[in-house]
């Protein structure tokens, strides 16, 4: 399996979450077809808070969403952190809600 060097995304606005969806990890979960428990960062075992977005570090190729939780979805540009390339969710510019 691959893993992925990643940072959160930056400046990141906290926008709605797709349409039927109550949050940003649900839908998460509704795409991975599992509940998300622990923080998907390796070496972190702490609980899902939320839905982090990140970028992949010198692969600036989207952004997606990662469960992460509330200590390191808030270290934005500050540490880069490994986690499993299959459990990212690219975020696709249409499902983002206008506000
Ligand atoms: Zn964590």
């Amino acid at each position: 399996m691959t893993t992925v060097l990643l940072k959160i995304e930056s400046g990141a606005t906290q926008s709605m979450p797709p349409e039927g969806f109550s949050s940003w990890l649900a839908f998460w979960e509704a795409q991975r077809g599992r509940r998300a428990t622990e923080c998907e960062a390796f070496g972190c075992d702490r609980e899902v808070t939320e839905a982090g977005r990140v970028i992949k570090s010198g692969k600036e190729d989207g952004v997606y969403i990662l469960p992460l939780c509330d200590r390191c979805s808030s270290q934005a540009n500050t540490r880069i952190f490994k986690a499993w390339d299959k459990d990212l969710v690219m975020l696709n510019t249409d499902l983002e809600a206008v506000i």
